[in-house]
């Protein structure tokens, strides 16, 4: 190992002297066996380097590519239903509905499909009522697919409406819920589903999420559209819709709230059997 180290560094050297990084050959191999789907090789000189992305100073911030959707100052990317989410001390909160008269939902003036989603939401605190009606809220992707919110501090419910939960389908495998008052981290990768034309479904939607860094989600199959007392199921729709935060008639907060939109290779792997 320290002869290899050497040798490199010997190389380096000798080709920094010489001004001739540039025209260096990629490192890779030409000779390797081809991979399944016949593009590349293993270790292939060829395949193009991953693009680069600045990630955040700090960690839960937006990296270079992220489109920002709340930054603790503007609602400019978001519609309300009826009234703006007040903001104060750099986060959102829903207002009550004495002061919106109704639903209240808040909206991204943005469509999207394939996300990474980033955003941290804090339980009322000190906390009022009970099951449902504590801290409800959640993210609705593309206005349909449901990752609830919810006070889950010691809070009985139904199991797959708590937090973390793909509501009415899927409870989350652990309950990760920090207290009423504390903020709160979700990490979300939410794959749309895929339609044929003639309406039927090809392949359901998918999420996996991690709440306060704990998996609650593991690429879970989405069962449909959310729906209350009803078993959800699937309407064909466009590729690209909303990210709708649900107003369920609790001043939940929220913070730090940023997207990836993600490319069509992020979920290629399981669309492709043959590997490519
Ligand atoms: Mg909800």
């Amino acid at each position: 190992m320290k002869t290899c180290l050497m040798a490199s560094v010997a190389t380096a050297m000798t080709l920094m002297a010489t001004g001739s990084v540039a025209a260096q050959e990629k490192p890779g191999f030409k000779d390797t066996p081809m991979l399944p789907g016949g593009q590349w090789r293993v270790h292939g000189a060829d395949r193009p380097a991953p693009v680069v992305v600045a990630p955040a100073a700090t960690p839960g911030g937006p990296p270079a590519d992220a489109v920002v959707l709340f930054d603790g100052r503007s609602l400019d990317a978001w519609k309300p239903d009826r009234i703006a989410w007040p903001i104060a001390d750099g986060a959102l909160t829903i207002p009550s509905r004495a002061k919106s008269g109704g639903e209240n939902n808040l909206v991204s003036k943005q469509s999207f499909g394939d996300v990474q989603m980033h955003l941290e939401f804090r339980s009322p605190n000190p906390p009022t009522k009970t099951s449902q009606d504590r801290g409800n809220s959640g993210i609705w992707f593309m206005q349909r697919y449901e990752l609830q919110i919810l006070d889950g501090s010691q809070n009985p419910t139904y199991a797959d409406g708590t937090v973390g939960a793909v509501y009415g389908w899927k409870p989350p495998l652990v309950n990760a819920s920090r207290r009423p008052g504390e903020w709160q981290t979700y990490d979300i990768v939410f794959e749309r589903p895929r339609f044929a034309a003639d309406g039927s479904l090809v392949r359901p939607a998918y999420v996996t999420a991690l709440l306060n860094g704990v998996l609650v989600q593991n690429h879970q199959a989405m069962l449909g559209t959310t729906i209350w007392r009803q078993v959800a199921s699937y309407k064909a729709h466009a590729d690209a819709a909303p990210i709708q935060l649900q107003d369920h008639d609790s001043p939940v907060s929220f913070r730090n709230i940023w997207v990836r939109p993600l490319p069509e290779a992020a979920i290629a792997q399981d669309l492709k059997k043959d590997g490519k």
